[in-house]
């Protein structure tokens, strides 16, 4: 029996399992348009199709839904596949829309000898407005009685390039008067002189989304065809139309609500606006909430798909916080990161007492509850950079890190006092010296009670670092909700740190790999980096709500 929680398509599958309603097989595809991509909601997407293939033992395949040839491109088709795989899934076939321009030609041609389809001169104005309204019923177009015959050879004008683009349409012929607006005689095909990066200039006329869904579903053999809401009303005619083709093959519709996330965005179309209007850096800017963003600022797959499982299934649409995602990374990163440690604003200690010259290479554990993940060489010198807020001269109350003539563990080392604040002459404080205890590496000091334990590099093996603090993309929970997306985004939620210094063993990591800087945060190196300049993208915080 199947280990993962209920949700009501699990139950509609269980039904139809029992049932033999699909001759006891489970194929499901994920239908992306390459017109952007992929996003967090897309994930959801992703995990339902191909979570449910593997857990039925069944099939999903990814289908490119590539009948908008204008916005499409190569570059998204790639992307998407990446993607796909990234979150560790792979399909059981690749497919494209396009890949059925011939039948679904042929499949129109039959509508038009059955009756069912008409070719219209009307304008998309005309179409438009007589179209109705909820109260009111739709007209008929003048053309809606055209005989087969002069369909059929119009149709097959278009299709040979006779007419300009717009001329004609050829529209599916149900009932103008339908209290359903999507069965008005809605469009199936429309001339467009535009080149197709598969099929490049072979059509000149391209099926519409409704009308391409259901018969690529019925080719491929798909059982359960899962959609979001918004296509709920669109059901009506993905079955007219796969019934009144006869396929031999009936795949069943099921909308679940789509989601949404707090503070973000997920719609390609203003993602697609962020990018071509320079509000981010690109696709993968670690604050679009694209999988290639996720990617790039250090969240793993696996914590996406905790997040995608967590937050279920429902038919009811509803804004998920982003805390919930947040929770589902940290749980991962805390398990699974490398423990290393970083300065983000060095201070300068010189431990007076120890000989000039001298390194040690102390041994540190790279995951404090999970000693198999190894350890790593941390060289310990006399110059020694800590975090400028680990020093404070008039320390705040229960204050347990350094400060003047107090002692400091140094995380892995040795315990250090304070004996002096050095200051330049406009009284900035430019290091302090220190001395050490030698008889305390790996042990307590004699005596007294050292309770803080704080970071460091050794200045001279440490390497140049720059940091990127992420915060929120939008100011408001629902920006999508806005006249306008863009009056609120948010105006500081990029800070670059530049000038911290990161521990040597750093120096063989590589873009993407991703770090616990102690005490400070979640890290993922970034494809920015360079010698010289190593840059770290911040994943997420220690802990809610704290943002340093
Ligand atoms: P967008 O509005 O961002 O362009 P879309 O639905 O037009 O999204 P598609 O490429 O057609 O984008 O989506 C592929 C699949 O992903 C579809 O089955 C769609 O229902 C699903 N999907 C898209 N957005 C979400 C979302 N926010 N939540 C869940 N599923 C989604
Ligand atoms: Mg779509
Ligand atoms: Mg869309």
């Amino acid at each position: 029996e199947n280990p993962s929680p209920a949700n009501f398509i699990r139950h509609i599958i269980n039904h139809d399992l029992k049932t033999n309603k699909h001759n006891g097989k489970v194929a499901t595809r994920f239908p992306p348009e390459p017109n952007g991509y992929l996003h967090i909601g897309h994930a959801k997407s992703i995990c339902l199709n191909f979570g449910l293939a593997l857990e039925y033992h069944g099939t999903c395949n990814l289908r490119f839904d590539d009948t908008n040839p204008e916005k499409e491109s190569e570059e998204y088709v790639e992307s998407i596949k990446r993607d796909v795989r990234w979150l560790g899934f792979e399909w059981s076939e690749l497919r494209h829309a396009s890949d059925y321009f011939g039948q679904l030609y042929d499949y129109a041609v039959q509508l038009i000898k059955d009756g069912n389809a008409y070719v219209d001169s009307s304008t998309p104005e005309q179409i438009r407005t007589n179209r109705g309204t909820l109260t009111e019923p739709g007209k008929n177009s003048p053309d809606r009685d055209r005989s087969i015959e002069e369909n059929l050879a119009l149709f097959q004008g278009m299709r040979d390039g006779l007419y300009a683009d717009g001329q004609y349409v050829l529209r599916a012929k149900i009932d103008m008067a339908s209290p359903n607006i999507n069965m008005r005689d809605p469009t199936i095909y429309r001339i467009r002189r535009v080149h197709h990066q598969r099929t490049g200039h072979d059509w000149c006329l391209y099926p519409m989304y409704d009308y391409t869904h259901c018969i690529s579903d019925a080719i491929e053999g798909i059982t359960h065809s899962l959609c979001t809401l918004e296509f709920e009303d669109h059901r009506p005619l993905y079955d007219w139309v796969l019934e009144q083709l006869n396929t031999p093959w009936r795949p069943q519709q099921i909308e679940f609500a789509r989601l949404q996330l707090e503070y973000t965005i997920v719609s390609k179309r203003k993602l697609n606006q962020l990018v071509t209007e320079k509000h981010v850096s690109g696709w993968d800017d670690p604050r679009m909430p694209t999988i290639a963003g996720l990617r790039r600022a250090g969240v793993t797959p696996a914590a996406i798909r905790d997040f995608c499982e967590r937050i279920g299934l429902t038919k009811k649409d509803s804004w998920i916080e982003m805390s919930v995602l947040e929770h589902c990374i940290r749980e991962d990163l805390n398990q699974n990161s490398l423990r290393v440690m970083a300065v983000a604003e060095p201070l300068r200690v010189v431990i007076a007492n120890y000989p000039e010259g001298q390194v040690e290479n102390l041994t540190l554990s790279n995951h404090p509850q999970r000693p198999e993940l190894g350890s790593r060489t941390v060289p310990f010198a006399r110059t020694v950079l800590i975090e400028r807020d680990d020093f404070s001269e008039n320390p705040p109350p229960k204050y347990k890190r350094l400060v003047s003539g107090g002692e400091v563990r140094l995380r892995g080392s040795y315990v250090i006092r304070c004996d002096e604040v050095v200051k330049d002459a406009e009284g900035n404080l430019v290091e302090l010296r220190c001395s050490y205890d030698p008889d305390t590496l790996g042990k307590n000091p004699e005596g007294r009670k050292v309770k803080g334990v704080i970071h460091w590099v050794s200045e001279a093996h440490s390497l140049p670092a720059e940091i990127r603090l992420y915060d929120r993309l939008f100011t408001v929970p629902q920006p999508d909700n806005e006249e306008n997306f863009l009056n609120v985004l948010n105006p500081d939620s990029l800070q670059v740190v530049t000038g911290c210094r990161v521990e040597a063993s750093l120096a063989s990591a590589v873009p993407e790999s991703r770090f616990q800087f102690e005490r400070i945060g979640y890290f993922c190196m970034d494809k920015d980096s360079k010698d010289g300049n190593l840059v770290f993208n911040r994943t997420v915080t220690l802990r809610e709500g704290w943002v340093k």
